[in-house]
């Protein structure tokens, strides 16, 4: 029998949920359409909110379909069964001289959970989105039907299906094209940056030069040094004299859920401080391991168990550019006004690169995000202020990290919900889809 209950989270653990879980374990098996709830494919619970739950129905656990398919050397095209991780990819192609064209902040995600919130990263400025590259995909519908998708094929549900929150069916393997790179290490550099317009001239001056650019920020600076950071920035490395040598796999495990206090206002506001603080230069640069530089909070295995039982919300939103007068500076004045941010968040440029998918998040503009602990109602309603600033500069507010966004605000964020809504398959559903399709006053 391959259906039991369990408990499966998000990774900000808000809200709860209990599923009947039905494991995928071949590409040929068939969906569970018999049981008469509702379905949710499941990779490794990485988006932060209920857009990977599917409260009281069915989630299609798909991380048994890790199966390498095709690649070829030559040309750097990847075909891999949907429930393969990037860090799997990475294990396997890194050596052969080949990177992700697009990863996000963790390498624990399946490429199934890439294509379906059609993931970005740092190198979103000049590169766009993951979905830009993926050549083509099986979906799986419950009506039994295999549709071969890509941009000439299908193409409809090609781009229902990127960025389509797992909502158009089940994807059993993707194809799609990879990167050339000469080793594993970049050429990075670290800029102190004591404000958000220095942020602005940072990302400018970078924007030609670096593939990769992103501002860790203390969002609880407030006045002169609003929006202070490090400025990060980096490209593939070329050859090297000598190869600095490569960072430990150890990872730390948080082990069990923190109390609390460890988490208040002015524990978030030191670690901030020291953070800003701890590089002592202006400017350093250095050679470094893509792991420390793309993914390092992975290095503490569930840090997400630092909140405490009660989780915690990340918000993630895009507005436009605009330069210094940009909303992103009232948004962050919000913020620190509250004190409610927490460690540090993440700041960066969109470019211009149409993403495919109907409801694909990133578009141009800037983007920022940050975790706030679950505090209740206060912090629902700090969202909420933060979501109006969103609402009157025509930007959005990312699904894969939401856990609370109201169906009004939804449906403002992507107007084109209701065409993407006809390619819903009728027997896929989420906690987050029910929610946000909800009719509003
Ligand atoms: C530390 C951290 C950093 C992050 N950084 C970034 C970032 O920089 N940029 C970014 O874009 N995101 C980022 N994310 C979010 C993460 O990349 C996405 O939420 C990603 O989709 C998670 O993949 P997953 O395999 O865990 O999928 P899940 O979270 O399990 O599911 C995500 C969605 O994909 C659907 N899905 C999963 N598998 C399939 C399938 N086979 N067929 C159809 N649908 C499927 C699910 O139904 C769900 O809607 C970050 C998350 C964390 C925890």
């Amino acid at each position: 029998m391959n259906q039991y209950s369990a408990s499966y989270e998000c990774w900000g653990r808000f809200p709860k949920a209990s599923h009947i879980i039905h494991r995928m374990r071949w590409i040929t098996d068939t969906i569970p359409v018999d049981t008469g709830q509702k379905i949710l494919p499941y990779g490794l619970g990485r988006s932060y909110g209920d857009s990977c739950l599917n409260d009281g129905a069915v989630l299609l656990i798909t991380t048994a379909l890790n199966r390498f398919i095709a690649l070829d050397n030559t040309s750097g095209i990847l075909r891999c069964e949907a429930g393969v991780t990037l860090a799997e990819i990475l294990s396997v192609v890194v050596a052969r001289g080949w990177f992700l064209p697009v990863t996000p902040g963790t390498k624990f995600v399946t490429v199934g959970g890439a294509v379906a919130n059609d993931v970005h990263g740092k190198n979103h400025h000049g590169d766009g989105t993951f979905g830009r590259y993926v050549k083509n995909f099986a979906l799986l519908r419950s009506d039994g039907i295999r549709y071969l998708c890509s941009p000439t094929q299908n193409q409809d549900l090609f781009q229902a299906t990127i960025g389509g929150l797992g909502l158009t069916g089940l994807i059993l393997w993707v194809e799609f094209q990879l990167i050339p790179i000469h080793n594993p290490f970049l050429d990075a550099e670290t800029v102190q940056c004591k404000n958000l317009s220095q942020f602005f001239e940072l990302s400018q001056e970078s924007e030609e030069k670096y593939q990769y650019t992103v501002a860790w920020i203390d969002c609880l600076a407030r006045g002169r040094s609003l929006g202070r950071g490090i400025f990060i920035r980096g490209n593939h490395a070329h050859h090297l004299e000598k190869r600095p040598p490569p960072p430990s796999d150890s990872q730390i495990i948080i082990p069990v859920e923190a109390p609390s206090f460890l988490l208040n206002r002015f524990s978030i506001r030191a670690f901030n401080f020291l953070y800003y603080h701890k590089q002592r230069s202006p400017r350093v640069s250095q050679i470094v391991h893509l792991d420390p530089f793309f993914y390092p909070l992975d290095a503490i295995g569930k840090w997400n168990r630092l909140y405490g039982r009660r989780g915690f919300f990340q918000y993630q939103c895009v507005v436009p550019y605009e330069g210094q007068s940009s909303p992103i500076r009232r948004i962050l004045e919000t913020i620190s006004q509250s004190g409610m941010g927490s460690f540090l968040a993440v700041l960066k440029v969109f470019g211009d690169k149409p993403s495919p998918g109907i409801l694909s998040f990133p578009k141009k503009g800037i983007t920022l995000a940050l975790d706030f602990p679950n505090q209740g109602r206060d912090t629902l309603e700090l969202l909420e202020r933060l979501d109006q600033i969103v609402r009157a500069n025509n930007g959005a507010v990312y699904p894969a990290k939401d856990a609370r966004m109201s169906a009004a605000s939804f449906q403002t964020y992507f107007p084109r919900w209701q065409e993407f809504a006809k390619y819903v398959d009728p027997h896929f559903s989420s906690s987050f889809w029910r929610r946000v399709i909800a009719p509003h006053a």
